[in-house]
């Protein structure tokens, strides 16, 4: 029997990259989604990409959670459907 693999990662592998920039475990982070109402944590959100990074949806009606884009020296992060990124530097044993 053929199975498809996933179409999305849970949220727990955005524990790696977000770890960079919080000292506390991020995938334990609650969020509200706007659009349906749905609560959640960071770890149960569904996560696309790795290209160009890393996508978090929300499990109810994929409203746009977060993205994480790591780059060299950097990395970025959008919070919520607005405009605009954060950018850290990350450490240079990070890049
Ligand atoms: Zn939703």
């Amino acid at each position: 029997m053929n199975q498809r693999p996933p179409l999305h990662l849970d949220g727990n592998c955005l524990a790696g990259p977000l770890s960079q920039v919080f000292a506390l475990d991020p995938t334990t982070a609650r969020w509200w989604c706007p659009e349906c109402r749905t609560p959640s944590s960071v770890g149960e959100l569904h996560v696309y990409g790795p290209e160009p990074g890393l996508t978090g949806r929300c499990p109810g009606c994929a409203q746009l959670a977060l993205r994480v884009v790591t780059q060299p020296g950097h990395l970025w992060l959008q919070l919520g459907t607005g405009q605009g990124a954060f950018r850290f530097v990350l450490p240079p044993s990070s890049s």
